[in-house]
């Protein structure tokens, strides 16, 4: 297909070794959409067609990036067509070091669980969630969208451990000697949740990998551990009820983290950052 044809490039959106993201005009239809390229070189049709199946399956979830039916390829890409989020991702608006307010930040996730509650619900598993694929429609966070099902596979499905970025990847999944067989779970979602709240309230990652030479992750772990004792210096502006819910999250056994659903009853509560922190 002919991309200039029917499409205006407006300008580029992402871009990354898989290939790009274009924001377009339909030029018969005069509406915005976001397209994604994927390069034919370094993805296989079948992945392909996984994404844009998957993603088009969940679009009904009004928390989810809404596909258009457009799949279509040229000489060098496979191309589907997405809503545009006019604000882009998630990462762009944490602020390095600060984070973002808190009732911002609380808004945004509200609505990642919801989409991961819908997901998950679907029995399936995003395994890539991160600030980079959520996207925003507005600074403040009123609208936010879970985006990018490129990972995503069915809860139970046999894979390597080898998944997701760092340092969003659950311990479990770290240990890359293993070859035991190792199933797709909901609890890799849950981790990385764990690991994105961390990140928009604080604006720094609470370890570089989750695992043991990480010298921020051993002292989480033994606090995990302990239950008792001082809590690790970056962990320290979290109030009590937040800390309750980050042990639940990020159980360092994918057997004992809890589910999404859990993190709606935190919701309710005031149980961020401590008032004391400056932190608006
Ligand atoms: P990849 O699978 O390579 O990570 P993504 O689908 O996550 O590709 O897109 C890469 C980046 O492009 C996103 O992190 C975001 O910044 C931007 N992007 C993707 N889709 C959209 C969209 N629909 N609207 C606005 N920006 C987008
Ligand atoms: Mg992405
Ligand atoms: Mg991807």
């Amino acid at each position: 297909l002919e991309v200039n044809k029917y499409y205006e490039v407006i300008r580029e959106l992402g871009k990354g070794t898989y290939g790009k993201v274009d924001l377009v005009i339909h030029k018969i239809r005069g509406s915005k959409m976001a397209l994604k390229f994927l390069k034919k070189k370094s993805t296989k049709l079948k992945s392909f067609l996984r994404e844009y199946s998957i993603s088009l399956y969940l679009s009904p979830c009004p928390f989810i990036i809404n596909m258009f039916g457009i799949a279509f390829e040229t000489d060098e890409y496979y191309v589907f067509a997405q809503e545009y989020a006019p604000s882009g991702d998630l990462f762009d608006i944490i602020p390095p070091q600060v984070g973002l307010p808190e009732p911002v930040a609380k808004r945004c996730v509200h609505q990642v669980a919801i989409a991961l509650e819908y997901l998950h619900s679907k029995k399936l598993v995003h395994r890539d969630i991160k600030p980079e694929n959520i996207l925003i429609f507005d600074k403040e966070c009123r609208k936010v969208k879970l985006s990018d099902f490129g990972m995503t596979r069915r809860a139970g499905s046999p894979v390597k451990r080898v998944s997701g970025t760092i340092p969003y990847t659950a311990p479990e999944l770290c240990d890359t000697s293993k070859h035991d067989g190792f199933c797709v779970d909901y609890s890799t979602d849950v981790w990385a949740f764990g690991v994105l709240l961390f990140c928009m309230l604080t604006g720094n990652f609470p370890w570089e990998k989750a695992m043991p030479s990480d010298t921020f992750y051993e002292e989480f772990v033994r606090w995990q551990k302990r239950r008792t004792g001082a809590v690790p210096s970056q962990w320290r502006r979290f109030t009590d009820e937040s800390l309750r819910m980050f042990r639940k999250l990020l159980a360092l056994e994918q057997e004992r983290r809890c589910s999404v659903k859990e993190v709606f009853a935190h919701l309710g509560h005031r149980w961020m950052l401590d008032g004391t922190s400056g932190n608006h």
